[in-house]
This record gives C-alpha cells, structure tokens and sequence, in this order.
C-alpha cells in the first residue's frame, strides 16, 4: 500500500516517530538532571531544587503518555519528595539528599529497560477511521415473536432502514458473523430481565460501537435497570409501532454517525500535545492543537470546537487561569473544558475545577481513557446544543433557527455559484386528523413525517418545523428538478405509512412547494414562492409536489 493511504498505518508511522523525538529529548533532560545535580553530595539551592521538581513533574506526565511507565512511576515518587522538601522549613538531611539523587540519577535505567513497543494506541480506540456508517444502515432484529418480527421489518423499511430478523440467537449468531449490523434490537425476555441477548455483544467486534435497543414487555423500572444492567443504550417498552422504533433507532444511530467531534488541544508541550491529537484522530475525531496559551480565544472563534483540552501548568497563563477568562465570553459558557495535567495534588485540582474547568484527567491518562472522557463531553454539549436549536416534538429545527439556516446557506450558494432548492411542505387535511383520532395522533403523525423527511434527505439538507404541521427543507448545491424528484419520492412514502390506532389503520399525504435560487435570489423570495406553489397544490386537490417532478 502507497505510504500514506492506509490511515491506520500513517497513523501509527507518526507515533512511532513521536515516541523517538520523545525518546531523544528525554536523554536531553536526563543529563541536565545529572549536570545540575552534581557531584556534591549537599542538597542544592532552593531554585536549582524547583528547577529540578518542574523536570520531575512533566517527566511524570509526559513519559507515562509515551509509554515509559517506570519512569513516569519513579518520577512522581522522586517529585513528591521535593515538593515536599520545598515546602519545608528545615534543611534537607545529607543522607537522605544523597539517596533520592541517586534515584534521580538512576532514571535512565528505566528508560532502557522499557518495552520498546509501548507506543502504539490502545486497540478500542481505533473506531473512527475502521469503518464509517453504511447508507442505508442495517438493522438486526432478534424476537421471539414472528408477527412482531414481521411487521416491524415492513414498518422500519418505510423509513429507510434495512431490517434483519431474526427469530433465535443461533440465527443472530450467524448473521452477525457474515456482517456486522449497525444496530441491535433485542428481546429482554421475562420479568426477571433475563435478556438472551446479552450474549451477542461479544460476539460484536471489538472497536465498534453497535448500539443496542432493548424492547421488553413493560416499561418497569426492573426491566429498565436489567437493560441498563446488559449495556442496552436504550429501551423501549411493548407494544411498539414502527414511527415509535424508527425514532429511537434515529437517535442512535445519530450518535454514532454525527460529523466528527472538534476537540482543541492546549498545550506548552508540543509532543504532549501531538500524542494527544494523534490518539483523538484515530478515535475519528478533528483536533486541533496549541502551544501558545494567548491565541487560545482566537482560535475558538475560528474552530468552534465541541470540548476544549487544557494543560494546567503552561508558562505566563496556567489552564485555570485561561479557563477563567474564556468564561467571561457568554458564548463560551457551556464549552466543556478538561484539564490535563500530570498534578496528582486533590486539592490543587479542585481548585482549577473551580476557576471554570469541568473535569481533570491526571497525566498520564491512557488512550482509551482520554477519548472516552472527552467523547462523553462532546456527546453531552451536543445534545445541549441540540435541545436549545431544535424542536421537541420532531427535533427538527425551530422556525427561526430554519430561517438563520436558510440565510447562511443562501450566502455560501452564492458564493459557491451553486444552485439551492427550498421546499415547503404541508399536511393535507390535519385537522381531520386530529379530529377524528385525537391530538397525540396527530402528534405522532407529525413526528413520522418529521423522521421521514430527515431519513430520506441528505446529510447537508436542512430541515426545519416552520409551523405546526409545515415543515421548510433547504437543499444545498440541489436543482430545482432535483429537488422535485426527491420530495415526491418522500410524498410516496409517506402516503404509504400505514398509521395504527386502537385497531384502526389510516393513511395520510402531503403537498409541497418548491422554489430554487436558479430563478429568485432572496431568501425572503424564494419562502414567496415556495408557499404560494404549495398553495396552488392545495388548491389543486393536495397530494402532490408542484412544479411537478417531471
Ligand atoms: P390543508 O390540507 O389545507 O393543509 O388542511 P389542514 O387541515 O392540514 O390545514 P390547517 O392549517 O387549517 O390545519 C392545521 C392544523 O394543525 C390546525 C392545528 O390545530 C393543528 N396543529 C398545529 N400544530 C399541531 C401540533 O403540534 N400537534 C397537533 N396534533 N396538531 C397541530
Ligand atoms: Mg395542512
Ligand atoms: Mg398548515
């Protein structure tokens, strides 16, 4: 393979080159350790002593990081000790100053006697670049009830969703081996929460984050912590229809398959700082990295990342310190930021924690460790960001977050000369629904086409509740045409969703509207256009997208 496309490989290329930077400066720092030591044997002034402590501390941090474990253990015992001196009054006995310099001294040893292939990255943290989500994503179904099985394969397949069911757990088994699903939906079985199932998450390779949903016999809090208990990311109590099962294999597959998270890192230490970025990378993240503490505010500005990574101790500015001051900026208050830092001190930490940090991770922080800190972090602020933006019936964006959407891509069309379709669309006949089967129906309705529209589109559409069941969807770098073809195929599907109400089944269409920058240039114009050509759908006997899709 040519060097440099397999990303694996690359990546582990420039570990292993890290690590031997590393190794070089480490010799570096051992022999000025020993230079300033010297061959006296009476305890040195009290600047060469914190001189020697600041060395001891980040060999601490930074030689655990690269995997030189003995030298990061004996480095924390030995900086202990000086700290401790340092903060002492009385002088240092003789004999007990000539020990911990022969430790000092004594280092190196454990440099060469560490494991030369302690550089790579732990295996569980190569998930981003190993495999990213199909199109149409597989779903593995495993039930003991076949008429259930049946009807929730017909039911999701309307969503997009390719379906495997399986009726037993040998059956799974094979299945799972041929290839691996995207999500799991299992059975918790009886009322003790026994769950058949739990066994097939080891038969998922390892690395590969495959949700699980639970459906159990009732939404009880037993079953729901036996769910928790087996790992399950979500639960769900029968009976369940299709729209109900769709949205909640939406969200899970939404955090599997959202765009990468955005980690900055800050760091003085530039090696410390690559490790890191290399180690989030192959966790599939985009990172970015600082070794100048002052550009930290203009850089957030420009990357907008979702977790902030700080060193706690950097010359001029600590981590606290710049936590305080990116507090002050009201759009930077729910930035999560994590310390990282080899300070082992409690009290030390709780202190930076108070100037505005939201966690500490002491140094040296394993592989596995770090990314699932930070990737808890980033989850979290997104789903924050997700409720503050998006509707809660649909999760779809608000009116006016649509309408700020519209105007950005708008902009970038321009800019791009590219072309850029906006539909508008309508429920036919609502009220009738709502009506006749009352207003949580109509909800649900509501929330299907919601799901449906989301599913179908592409990931750079936007789609937005504009009222109550009137939905806008911009569809960037679209031609009008396009954009026909594509919602009236969303118009099909949609009057082929079969809605279950206390036995009865009912169907429900759509009309829609559509305009494009091909012909108006306004935002305010093409929302014109869009309405009045689903006004003339409406008028025209509803079902159907005008212009017509040719
Ligand atoms: P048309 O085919 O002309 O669009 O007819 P329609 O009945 O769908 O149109 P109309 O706009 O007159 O009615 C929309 C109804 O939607 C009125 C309102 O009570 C209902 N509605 C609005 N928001 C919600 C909601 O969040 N949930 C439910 N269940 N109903 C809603
Ligand atoms: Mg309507
Ligand atoms: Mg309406």
């Amino acid at each position: 393979m040519a060097e440099g496309r397999d990303p694996v490989a690359a990546l582990e290329a420039q570990l292993a080159q890290l690590r031997g930077q590393f190794l070089q400066r480490l010799e570096g720092t051992l022999e000025h350790l020993g230079t300033q030591l010297g061959a006296t044997d009476t305890p040195p002034s009290p600047e060469v002593l914190q001189e020697t402590h600041a060395e001891l501390h980040r060999l601490a941090g930074t030689g655990g990081t690269f995997g030189f474990h003995e030298l990061s253990l004996q480095a924390r015992r030995l900086e202990v000790q000086a700290k401790a001196w340092l903060g002492a009054d009385a002088s240092i006995a003789p004999a007990e100053w000539a020990t911990w310099k022969a430790a000092v001294l004594a280092l190196s040893h454990t440099v060469a006697a560490a494991e030369p292939a302690a550089g790579g990255l732990a295996d569980q943290v190569w998930v981003g670049i190993a495999k990213g989500l199909e199109d149409q994503p597989q779903v593995l179904l495993v039930h003991s009830d076949r008429h259930l099985g049946d009807d929730l394969r017909r039911g999701l397949s309307q969503f997009g969703y390719d379906v495997v069911y399986c009726h037993d757990l040998a059956q799974a088994r094979q299945r799972i081996e041929a290839r691996t699903p995207d999500l799991l939906v299992l059975q918790l079985d009886d009322a003790a929460g026994n769950s058949p199932g739990a066994g097939l998450f080891a038969t998922l390779p390892r690395g590969r984050r495959v949700p699980v949903l639970y459906l159990a016999a009732h939404g009880g809090v037993a079953l729901q912590l036996a769910a928790a208990h087996a790992g399950a990311d979500d639960f769900l109590p029968l009976p369940v229809d299709a729209p109900t099962v769709a949205a909640h294999i939406e969200r899970l597959l939404g955090m599997v398959r959202q765009p990468p998270f955005r980690v900055l890192v800050v760091d003085d230490d530039a090696m410390e700082a690559e490790r890191c970025q290399l180690t989030l990378q192959a966790a599939g993240m985009t990172v970015e990295r600082l070794s100048e503490p002052r550009e930290v505010m203009a850089t957030l500005q420009r990357f907008r990342p979702d977790v902030l990574l700080m060193d706690l101790y950097m010359p001029q500015h600590g981590g606290a310190e710049l936590a305080r001051a990116i507090r002050y900026d009201a759009q930077w208050q729910g930035l999560p930021i994590l310390f990282l830092s080899a300070e082992s001190d409690l009290d030390l930490q709780y202190q930076a924690l108070d100037s505005g940090g939201d966690d500490f991770l002491v140094k040296p922080v394993a592989d596995a460790r770090l990314v699932a800190a930070v990737r808890a972090r980033a989850l979290r602020a997104r789903r924050v960001e997700e409720l503050m933006t998006r509707d809660s019936l649909t999760g779809l964006l608000t009116h006016a977050s649509i309408k700020e959407r519209l105007a950005q891509e708008l902009d970038r069309a321009s800019r791009q000369r590219k072309p850029l379709a906006v539909a508008m669309v309508d429920i036919d006949f609502f009220k009738r629904i709502n009506d006749s089967w009352g207003h949580p129906v109509g909800d649900q309705v509501i929330k299907t086409l919601g799901h449906l529209l989301r599913q179908r589109l592409r990931r750079q559409d936007s789609v937005g509740r504009y009222g109550g069941e009137e939905f806008l969807v911009i569809l960037p770098e679209c031609t009008a045409a396009d954009a026909r073809r594509v919602l009236n195929d969303i118009r099909l599907r949609f009057a082929a969703v079969s809605f279950q109400h206390q036995g009865h089944s009912f169907s429900v269409t759509l009309s829609a509207g559509i305009s494009s920058s091909e012909s108006v240039l306004s935002a305010s114009e093409l929302l014109a256009n869009a309405d009045a050509l689903l006004y003339r759908a409406k008028q025209d006997g509803r079902n159907q997208v005008l212009p017509a899709a040719v």
